[in-house]
């Protein structure tokens, strides 16, 4: 039997660095660096020297690669490395040599998902590497925790991810009714059989209360909404203003 040698990219290298443009993973040649911006084989490097043009009054002259990471250097001087496809986070379980990534994508094809805090749309893979870049502190994995604030109405949108799997997380808190609502939305395709799993604290008090809701097993969906609704007052979080929640999706497959 032959030994297979192929080696998957990691997350951590694949993920480190996007294309500063059209924020996909830089797995398309050729990869120019253009006054310090790294931009990929999908994307014209004239507007790439457009947009520095407009942001900047000016720009240098082209520099070498200083901005790819030598670790992703590395998985591509090797023909033997797997990358996952760019539209990972929408559905596509593809695992593909750098050569073959070009004409993969030519007909992988998902609908674009808008951002909910801005005017930017993208697939999966480039809204994570947005929300990196510009609304950082509303990512969550399921370890991340929280805080609420419940001295006064607010919501709030979280894009939380779990391997290949993303979803919205969207907050409703009603001060006056003492009413928190938790609305997952999926963004990733196809149907999984889910748990989702919504743990509450008091702040500073992790050790005294935890209240936990599981919710019933779930055929999840994209684009479908699931709602958990909590009444604040009846679980007896109030006596603090700030309660540190842990959001998690748990598979059944
Ligand atoms: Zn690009
Ligand atoms: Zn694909
Ligand atoms: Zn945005």
């Amino acid at each position: 039997m032959e030994l297979t040698t192929s080696k998957l990219v990691p997350d951590e290298v694949l993920e480190a660095s996007s294309c500063h443009l059209c924020y996909k993973y830089l797995t398309v040649t050729p990869i120019q660096s253009i006054d310090g911006c790294t931009i990929c084989g999908r994307c014209n490097p004239k507007t790439a020297i457009k947009a520095i043009l407009q942001f900047h009054g000016s720009f240098s002259s082209d520099q070498p690669l200083k901005d790819l990471p030598v670790s992703l250097l590395g998985y591509m001087t090797n023909p033997k490395s797997l990358y996952p496809c760019v539209n990972r986070l929408d559905g596509c379980g593809e695992l593909l040599k750098l050569t073959d990534i070009e004409k993969h994508e030519e007909y992988c094809l998902y609908e674009d998902t808008s951002c909910p805090k801005c005017s930017f749309k993208g697939v999966g893979s480039q809204l994570w590497q947005h929300f990196k870049r510009h609304h950082q502190k509303s990512l969550l994995c399921s370890s991340t925790p929280f805080y609420v604030d419940l001295s006064q109405s607010f919501q709030e949108v979280y894009l939380f991810r779990k391997g290949d799997f993303v979803c919205w997380l969207k907050m409703f808190y009603q001060e006056e009714f003492s009413q928190c609502l938790f609305q997952t939305t999926c963004v990733t395709r196809g149907t999984r059989r889910s748990k989702i799993k919504l743990s509450l604290n008091m702040d500073g008090f992790a050790d005294v209360y935890e209240y936990v809701v599981l919710s019933n097993q779930l055929e999840m969906r994209d684009k479908r909404d699931y709602v958990i609704n909590l009444k604040i007052d009846d679980i007896h979080l109030k006596e603090t203003p700030f309660i540190v929640c842990k959001y998690d999706v748990v598979s059944l497959d």
